[in-house]
């Protein structure tokens, strides 16, 4: 888990007209950064984004509990801020997201000195909850959880117009209650938003001068299935790849069990829509999926991406993996191996199981010990560097398109862009290029990214 926004929240896009500054720290998925992003968009009026927290009057922290780890960086990050208060009495804090959903008024009880803990779906009650903590009203505990919540349509412009990219969320939590996940718990039932509210957001964001758009959502693949849209989600990439300025199209998360034929057509047959699919694939063990209640077994999985390179050769594939999960035994792990193998992912995101509260897992009585679940972790990510590698060296020479985001994080010197197939290509060039497309050639592979040498611009 990454915290994020501490370095790149800046005053950049609001006037500060007397506002007050509000120091906005977002640990976890693409989701909560959505979330954040929704946070600043409802405080706007009154509140700027500052990215120095000693300056801030409100501190707001989006946490992450999909891991115990991401869930331990919260209780650091936040024992930190008590200084803050203590030099300015007036300042408020509060955590939002998933953590402050799971543990509601046990925060409150563990960190006293924190004003405000609301979950995900509260997030559009900030203001009056913001109101009576000002008004000398005490703390306030917000974790309602409705099944049939609905986001609000966007009604202010983004924090920081970006001239690249922007998520928008399509639908909000999860019915599928895999054993080792949190989330159906803390962001609630799946919901689909209505197209036509995703449509007017992403015409608003591209009239912002925003070029990809990344559609969101715990399991896009499902897409208004609850709410009988008239169309599925390959429906609603189709009318997205339509608007006019849209020139890159992405979505994530993909559960492997919704995945339809219809949707990996969109590969083909979408030329906004950009050639890499996030398919979290968890095991390589049709025993471990079934326990995990994943619903497909290693075979379809595979099967998937033998049909998904057939209608788009070439697709970029990444995935998510658990290793040590209750009950996975050697044999089981080495059935993992042996998929990365022949998947061949350009880039895992693997970590060793958790428990999780609430979650089905967390009651199995087989737990792995955990010096096995770091030799497993081990094992599969040097087994995926040199994959990785491999992947990424085939690039070696090829032209590709990039799209400039920004400057690179390794070397400030430089630039960072990225390919169709979602590969990071760091290259020197002028700052006048962010936010542009450029051809470049790919002149080196490292680990996880490319080096390249500008040809056009
Ligand atoms: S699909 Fe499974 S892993 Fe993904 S959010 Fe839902 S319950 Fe969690």
């Amino acid at each position: 888990m990454k915290l994020l926004n501490f370095n790149n929240v800046s005053a950049a896009g609001f006037r500060n007209r007397g506002r007050k500054k509000l120091y906005l720290a977002t640990f976890g998925c693409q989701m909560n950064e959505y979330d954040s992003q929704r946070i600043a968009q409802i405080l706007h009026e009154k509140y700027v984004l500052t990215s120095e927290p000693d300056n801030a009057d409100l501190i707001l922290v989006n946490t992450c509990s999909i891991r115990e780890k991401a869930e331990n960086k919260v209780y650091s990050l936040v024992g930190r801020l008590k200084k803050f208060k203590k030099q300015k009495p007036g300042l408020i804090i509060g955590i939002a997201g998933c953590v402050a959903q799971q543990e509601g008024d046990r925060l409150l009880k563990r960190l006293p000195f924190i004003d405000l803990v609301f979950g995900p779906q509260c997030i559009y009650g900030l203001p009056d909850m913001l109101k009576h903590v000002e008004n000398g009203m005490g703390a306030v505990l917000q974790t309602e959880l409705k099944h049939d919540f609905l986001i609000p349509p966007v009604t202010a412009p983004l924090p920081e117009p970006n001239p690249v990219q922007a998520f928008v969320t399509i639908m909000q939590g999860c019915d599928n209650f895999c054993a080792f996940c949190v989330v159906p718990y803390v962001r609630g039932r799946e919901v689909s938003r209505p197209s036509e509210d995703i449509l007017a957001e992403i015409s608003q964001i591209l009239d912002e001068g925003v070029k990809e758009v990344t559609l969101l959502g715990q399991n896009v693949n499902s897409f208004g299935k609850k709410i009988g849209a008239t169309h599925s989600f390959p429906g609603l990439l189709r009318m997205v790849a339509e608007t006019p300025d849209l020139e890159r199209l992405r979505f994530t998360t993909s559960h492997p069990k919704d995945i339809s034929l219809d949707l990996m057509k969109c590969f083909r047959d979408l030329d906004t829509l950009c050639e890499h699919l996030h398919l979290p694939v968890q095991s390589g063990s049709t025993t471990v999926l079934k326990r995990m209640n994943r619903h497909y077994t290693r075979d379809q999985y595979l099967a998937i991406v033998d049909k998904l390179k057939s209608f788009c050769p070439d697709i970029t594939l990444t995935t998510d993996l658990i290793v040590g999960f209750p009950g996975e035994t050697d044999r089981d792990f080495k059935d993992t191996i042996s998929l990365l193998k022949t998947v061949e992912f350009d880039q895992i995101f693997a970590f060793k199981y958790s428990p999780r509260p609430l979650t089905r897992a967390a009651r199995f009585d087989d737990h792995i010990p955990e010096e096995i679940k770091t030799e497993r972790l081990k094992a599969v990510l040097e087994l995926q560097k040199e994959i990785g590698l491999m992947r990424y060296k085939s690039l070696e020479g090829r032209k590709e398109e990039i799209l400039v985001e920004g400057i690179s994080k390794k070397n400030p010197e430089e630039l960072r862009g990225r390919t169709r197939g979602n590969h990071v290509v760091n290259f020197p060039g002028p700052q006048e290029l962010i936010g542009k497309f450029i051809t470049v050639k790919i002149i080196k592979a490292c680990y996880h990214s490319l080096r390249g040498k500008t040809l056009i611009h």
